[in-house]
């Protein structure tokens, strides 16, 4: 392939592959980490260091006052589950996942070593390819992403001090310009009764019953918004559990549910909480046993940098001279740690090889074609960045 900054293919498709064959589970980073900071130091960054959670930033400097620009991936992957051989690493024909042309498979490829990988080395082409005019270009790889409570990144905003004007996050866009996602609120809804023998359940309340109410009401009374860009919120009921039943014949006196709800950046803790204690206040006008508890157990903030901001202009425009056109604008269906980014004050646009649909599937994979792409457009958004400072 063909691009404006060359890329050394064979090389980053084989950085890529040993990342994927060394496991990291989130809190066993440590030797994906170790690949990785040796390989910017033989890429010649101007400084790798390892900070004491584990994260690694490289960092190349360009001039003084010009911009800073930061790449971040993450080095854990999700659970292998019953993925077969999620570590072979095997570079095979992706037609089975309906891909035509060559793709890496295993556990991460796809979430997110390929994009990892290629922003290690698109920034590294950059580089070589010479008279850099950006301030500085910071590419962080970060631990504990996959816990989904962005400790990684926040250790570097936080104790690190970490800055920059602007951020792409590697997380998988099928190489088109992302701009969002929604945010996830996790509550725990509890419904009370009284327990009696099971034999007897008009001695009792049975919680079960109260809680089927509650989701009844959910169901049918709960209003959910739409918003032009991320479009549909949702809510997902992805347990429950009664107790003490089980062993014993009796009427539960407590029943459980965790609800997800995806949520938009308007919204806010309290305004979810809100309500689901309105819909719980309905249904006790018309009986006044009725009694809950809900809790906010997580809160993951939803991601949106405006469409018409600089930094989503500029990842438009580096695909449009890499690859011939400036693809689409589009958002993901997870959550990314870009949103700590962003509430750093730091904008994040995302662009990345791979398909976000595979992320955490047994197929998991990614085309060796994106891999080589996409850090050609890294390394055109490290060009770019730093002639507009100048303009
Ligand atoms: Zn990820």
């Amino acid at each position: 392939m063909s691009f404006p900054v060359e890329i050394d293919e064979a090389s980053l498709i084989d950085f890529a592959r040993r990342l994927v064959i060394t496991p990291s589970l989130s809190q066993e980073e440590r030797a994906v980490a170790e690949l990785v900071a040796v390989e910017m130091e033989r890429l010649e960054y101007d400084e790798v260091r390892v900070d004491p959670m584990g994260n690694v930033v490289g960092r190349l400097i360009g001039q003084p006052g010009g911009a800073t620009l930061l790449f971040n991936g993450h080095l854990d992957h999700a659970g292998v589950g019953n993925m077969v051989e999620p570590f072979s690493g095997r570079i095979m024909d992706g037609t089975p996942f309906g891909y035509a042309g060559p793709v890496l498979y295993g556990r991460g490829a796809s979430d997110m070593k390929g994009g990892l990988a290629a922003m290690v080395y698109g920034v590294a082409a950059a580089r070589r390819h010479g008279a850099p005019r950006f301030g500085e270009i910071l590419v962080t790889a970060v631990v504990r992403e996959e816990m989904a409570q962005g400790e990684g990144i926040k250790y570097l905003l936080q104790q690190g001090g970490m800055r920059a004007d602007f951020a792409v996050s590697g997380e998988a866009t099928n190489l088109q310009t992302y701009v969002g996602h929604r945010g996830k609120a996790e509550f725990k809804i509890t419904t009370f009764g009284r327990t009696s023998h099971a034999g007897y359940p008009a001695g009792g309340v049975n919680a079960v019953l109260h809680m089927h109410r509650l989701i009844d009401a959910i169901l049918k009374g709960y209003h959910l918004p739409r918003h032009e860009v991320l479009g549909e919120a949702t809510f997902t009921i992805i347990d429950i559990a009664a107790s003490p039943g089980r062993l014993t014949p009796i009427v539960p006196d407590r029943c459980e549910i965790i609800l997800d709800r995806r949520f938009f950046p308007e919204e806010t803790p309290q305004g979810l909480m809100a309500e689901l204690v309105a819909l719980v206040d309905q249904l006790r006008l018309t009986d006044p046993s009725f009694k809950t508890e809900i809790e906010l157990l997580k809160f993951f903030p939803a991601l949106l940098t405006n469409p018409e901001s600089d930094i989503v202009g500029q990842a438009l425009e580096a695909r449009r001279q890499v690859l011939g056109d400036t693809g689409r604008i589009g958002t993901w269906y997870f959550g990314v740690d870009g949103t700590f980014l962003d509430k750093f004050g730091i904008p994040c646009v995302g662009f990345g090889p791979g398909d976000e649909y595979f992320a955490h599937t047994p197929e998991d994979h990614v085309p060796l074609d994106h891999l080589v792409k996409a850090a050609a457009v890294y390394a055109q958004m490290v060009i770019n960045v730093g002639s507009n400072k100048k303009e």
